[in-house]
């Protein structure tokens, strides 16, 4: 079996057992962030909540069976149903609870690439994804930016062309001083970016910069998983990924082929250790950094 085959069915292996683990085990946690913001983590995206007197905003709702947890978490903090909801990504540990929060009586709003990827099949590392029934689909899709004037707070939804995905966006609470990335941002491991989907590694690092160029010394940076992070973090993964670029383009300028920038450890032998050994190990991040580089 080829090498690149192999790491492709262990990174498989490893992403079903995340989203197929047992919900029962899975606890919701609470992070509060600002007096109005906060951060619960369970099992898929981080979610973020916007709670105020107009009603509760929420980005992001992991996968469906949690969502009981997540609405009883939520009522812990408010009796404010949720009104709006934003997917930042069509991801189903994103959006896997997109036709519960429905009924329960939230509106989606995300970018018009997810509804349009949610509403057909696709393909995600190798596996079969479905399209979503029509009850999860967003109801309100936009193309560029959006505004929000919500809970005192002037709210930007931002779109970010071919990143993670070809629909994502990132959320800025500018009162707040709060962004939530999306995917666009894996605290500290090495991100997947999704080439079936429309990511890109140079449209990812745009996001990133875009993102950058928002965020000041006290702005809380909520990523799509992991933690809670800040600008100064949020710049030395930039640093990560520009640096990692411009090896891999280097090897695909001297001709040397996938097999060769996979295997190669020493390309990213300064991040392996910090940024390796999670979802996309270092292997498949020259992978995917070659193949995303390597269009003719
Ligand atoms: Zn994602």
């Amino acid at each position: 079996m080829r090498f690149e085959k192999q790491l492709f069915i262990l990174v498989v292996f490893a992403f079903i057992s995340c989203t197929n683990a047992q919900d029962k085990e899975i606890q919701i946690k609470t992070h509060q962030l600002t007096e109005q913001i906060y951060m619960l983590t369970g099992q898929g995206g981080n979610i973020g909540l916007f709670i105020g007197e107009d009603g509760v905003f929420m980005i992001d709702d992991q996968f469906a069976p949690l969502t009981p947890k997540i609405l009883a978490t939520i009522k812990t903090i408010t009796n404010k149903p949720v009104s709006y909801l934003i997917n930042t990504h069509w991801h189903g540990d994103h959006t896997g609870g997109n036709e519960n929060m429905k009924k329960n009586g939230a509106t989606i709003i995300a970018h018009e690439n997810v509804r349009k990827r949610m509403n057909t099949d696709n393909t995600v590392l190798g596996k079969k994804k479905p399209a979503s029934p029509k009850k999860a689909l967003p109801d309100i899709t936009f193309t560029n930016d959006m505004m929000f004037h919500i809970n005192n707070d002037d709210v930007l939804i931002s779109h970010v062309h071919n990143a993670h995905t070809d629909g994502d966006s990132f959320v800025y609470f500018s009162k707040n001083n709060i962004i939530h990335m999306g995917d666009l941002y894996f605290q500290g491991k090495f991100p997947f970016i999704d080439l079936d989907s429309g990511g890109s590694i140079n449209g990812y690092i745009d996001a990133v910069n875009k993102v950058l160029m928002i965020a000041n010394d006290t702005t809380k940076i909520i990523p799509g998983h992991r933690n809670i992070s800040n600008k100064a973090e949020l710049t030395i993964f930039r640093n990560m990924l520009v640096s990692i670029r411009a090896k891999v383009q280097a090897e695909i300028d001297n001709k040397k082929s996938l097999d060769e920038v996979t295997k190669n450890r020493e390309l990213t032998k300064k991040f392996n250790n910090k940024y390796g050994g999670w979802f996309i190990t270092d292997d498949v991040f020259r992978a995917t950094v070659y193949k995303s580089l390597n269009v003719k």
